[in-house]
């Protein structure tokens, strides 16, 4: 099978099978886990932070530091298009009591002078703004300069309103942008990261913060069900993902680039090339070419798996488990199909 659905299908390698194999682990609720101990100090050394937590998922992440920053009734910014507004079921009114407020931009980068003026000031009528979120790489492809984090950080800071960082693919976005992950980290208060999708491990988050922002953390991700026992299973191919796969990131990205200049060897096909910054191919695709449905199933006959398309796009997503030659397969079956 060729799956280019998402990196969320990675497949763990032979060694994080391995290390999971063999790692020593204990009861994290009870601090025995050394495997997870181990895993969060890792994080913490990388992103610049004092304390990390390992979370089941990202969403998950997202939502625990939701909970942390704000209390019910408060108000967090959020770009219209975020996974946290978008993807994550209505999580943070149902979990945290919180309202949305979702700013429109392109690919996360707030109008700052919006940004500014979205900031509540004291009054009578209006809700607390509670927090900040910022996503890099953002959902749509792009990557959000680190100037403009820079710029986003200091506004919120001006206004003493925490930032959130959700960063599942935040190696993504530092190999892009050319940054170390700590000078993305540097720019909020709390982030969240994958370890799930294109670096491969199987299941688990992180997220980062000051002590005594994960010291409360800690016991929201016990409320929200997420004290996990023998994690560092788990945590093993987390501390392999980070030491083995947050490098080759490059490689995801030029496949991207090169499916995206073969996709556009077809006629009724216009590839989205000003977000094309990490290893997601966003298209459209003229209907005139094939029906929806009839495209995912001719494809799936030749044991390639798509996903349909999302507000009229397509995205491919490339990923370790995909090599040049399943992408010139890919192409090779596409010209038969679009043909017939
Ligand atoms: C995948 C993703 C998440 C959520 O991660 P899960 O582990 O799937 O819950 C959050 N934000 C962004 C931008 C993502 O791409």
């Amino acid at each position: 099978m060729i799956d280019l659905r998402s990196d969320t299908v990675t497949q763990p390698t032979e060694k994080m099978r391995e290390v999971m194999f063999n790692a020593v682990v204990g009861d994290d609720v009870y601090d025995d886990d050394p495997t997870i101990k181990a895993l969060e100090r890792l994080a913490c050394e990388i992103l610049g932070k004092e304390a990390a937590l390992f979370v089941p998922s990202g969403t998950f992440g997202n939502q625990l530091c939701i909970m942390t920053h704000t209390r019910p009734g408060d108000e967090i910014i959020v770009s219209y298009d975020a996974h946290i507004l978008y993807h994550e079921v209505g999580a943070a009114a149902k979990l945290s009591g919180v309202q949305i407020r979702g700013l429109n931009c392109f690919g996360g980068r707030y109008n700052l002078e919006e940004l500014k003026s979205a900031i509540r000031e004291e009054d009578i009528h209006y809700p607390t703004t509670g927090l900040i979120c910022v996503e890099n790489a953002h959902g749509n492809g792009s990557v959000i300069p680190l100037e403009h984090m820079k710029k986003i950080y200091q506004i919120a800071n001006e206004n003493n309103v925490p930032v959130h960082l959700d960063g599942a693919r935040l190696f993504n976005a530092a190999t892009a942008l050319e940054v170390t992950p700590k000078e993305l980290a540097d720019q909020c208060d709390s982030l969240t990261f994958c370890l799930s999708k294109g670096l491969c491990a199987p299941v688990g988050s992180i997220v980062a913060g000051n002590q005594s922002f994960i010291a409360r953390a800690k016991k929201n991700r016990k409320l929200m069900g997420g004290g996990l026992r023998q994690a560092g299973f788990l945590a093993a191919a987390g501390i392999e993902a980070l030491t083995h796969m947050t490098k080759r990131l490059e490689e995801d990205h030029e496949l991207a680039k090169y499916l995206a200049d073969e996709l556009e060897g077809f006629k009724g096909i216009e590839v989205i090339r000003e977000r094309l910054d990490i290893n997601m191919v966003f298209f459209k695709m003229d209907k005139s070419l094939i029906e929806e449905q009839s495209f995912i199933e001719a494809m799936l006959k030749h044991d390639i798996k798509i996903n349909g398309t999302e507000d009229g796009e397509w995205r491919f997503v490339t990923s370790h488990d995909v090599s040049k030659a399943d992408i010139d397969k890919v192409i090779t079956i596409m010209k038969g199909i679009l043909k017939a």
